[in-house]
């Protein structure tokens, strides 16, 4: 063996050995987690548990995810009870996560792992990987984590881990690809389950994205971006685009204690939830008669301020107007049941009932 390949080869293995002795200690403790404790007394972690926690992971913070996870399993304890659950059940508790597509997603694949796989989740990434709208990094993490599978985990945490342990300088996105490769020069057969999760907890906990706990991170010796002084300028970043702005209206018409709201069109941004009426939304902002045009009902309408909701590829503006009065094809909904509705119609209906400009 080359001296350089050998030197390479002992540095991973003592980083590896380094991080899983800190993780061995410091593991969080997730509502979703077998702790190492645990799994090296051979328990296992429930495929599905590991992967719903996965799929609200990629929408949200862990202390976000958490009491959603809780309901979630609580309502529907396991993939079979989630496979048979009502559509709009689902989608009103996913309600607040943000990104519907992923919820009707969760559904199908509860589906597909009920209907033809008799409930049970395939333990390989590749089988994982087969179910509709599980992903290759969701089929990676449930492959390492449920099945103890050596499968590459590599998400936005540990690309920046990597980037900056190995001081990557060409930018992201072109260097994922070598990311991914120095990530998956890390996995071995040992304990791949909580080497995923170790890495997880590092880039969450300490190589956080703004400022890096080096001081305590216990790989420090072995990190390229350290030594360079400013590790949190790693992973390089290519200029962002900046998201476009559109603008709309939305109607807040009060019967009493009751808000009116419509069913959205089944496909589209948040497709076949509940909202509150609105206008269209477009680039240009809209003048009061265009707003008065657009409303569900005739009513004394009035300003009542504006809400801005950022959604993953544009910013949106909503103007608010507010009424008393009747409409026809609406859905009237008590006041206190408007938090299922999703976050940015929730804001809108919290501005809109409050605010008494
Ligand atoms: Fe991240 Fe700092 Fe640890 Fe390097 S030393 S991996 S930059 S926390």
């Amino acid at each position: 063996m080359r001296t350089g390949v050998r030197r390479a080869k002992t540095a991973a293995v003592s980083l590896r050995a380094q991080l899983l002795s800190w993780y061995d200690a410091h593991a969080r403790e997730l509502a979703w987690r077998i702790g190492p404790g645990a799994r090296a007394t051979g328990v296992r972690a429930d495929p599905y548990r590991v992967w719903l926690s996965e799929v609200m992971l990629q929408q949200t913070t862990v202390p976000h995810a958490t009491p959603y996870f809780l309901k979630f399993t609580q309502r529907w304890p396991t993939v079979n009870d989630l496979a048979a659950a009502a559509d709009e059940d689902v989608m009103a508790a996913w309600a607040g996560l943000g990104y519907y597509a992923r919820a009707r997603n969760l559904l199908a694949c509860a589906r597909a792992v009920a209907g033809e796989h008799g409930g049970v989740f395939p333990d390989s990434e590749e089988g994982l990987r087969k179910l509709p709208g599980l992903g290759a990094y969701t089929a990676a993490a449930v492959a390492a984590i449920a099945f103890d599978r050596p499968s590459n985990v590599v998400d936005g945490n540990v690309e920046r881990v990597m980037a900056r342990l190995f001081a990557v300088e060409p930018p992201l996105p072109d260097a994922k690809a070598e990311l991914k490769r120095l990530a998956g020069a890390l996995v071995t057969d040992d304990r791949p389950g909580d080497w995923a999760q170790a890495l997880m907890d590092l880039g969450a906990t300490i190589c956080r994205p703004k400022s890096p706990l080096c001081d305590r991170c216990p790989v420090l010796d072995h990190c390229a971006g350290f030594a360079t002084g400013a590790p949190e300028a790693y992973p390089r970043k290519t200029a962002k685009a900046e998201r476009p702005h559109r603008h709309g209206v939305a109607y807040v018409l009060t019967r009493g204690d009751e808000v009116a709201l419509v069913r959205r069109p089944p496909k589209g941004l948040l497709g076949g939830m509940l909202a509150l009426p609105t206008s269209d939304w477009r680039a240009e902002r809209w003048s009061d008669a265009e707003a008065l045009r657009a409303a569900p009902a005739e009513a004394a309408w009035r300003g009542v301020g504006e809400i801005e909701h950022g959604f993953t590829h544009f910013i949106l503006t909503l103007r608010l107007l507010r009424a008393e009065g009747d409409a026809v094809g609406v859905i009237w909904s008590p006041r206190r049941d408007l938090d299922a509705l999703p976050s940015v119609f929730l804001k809108a209906a919290r501005a809109g009932l409050t605010n008494l400009l």
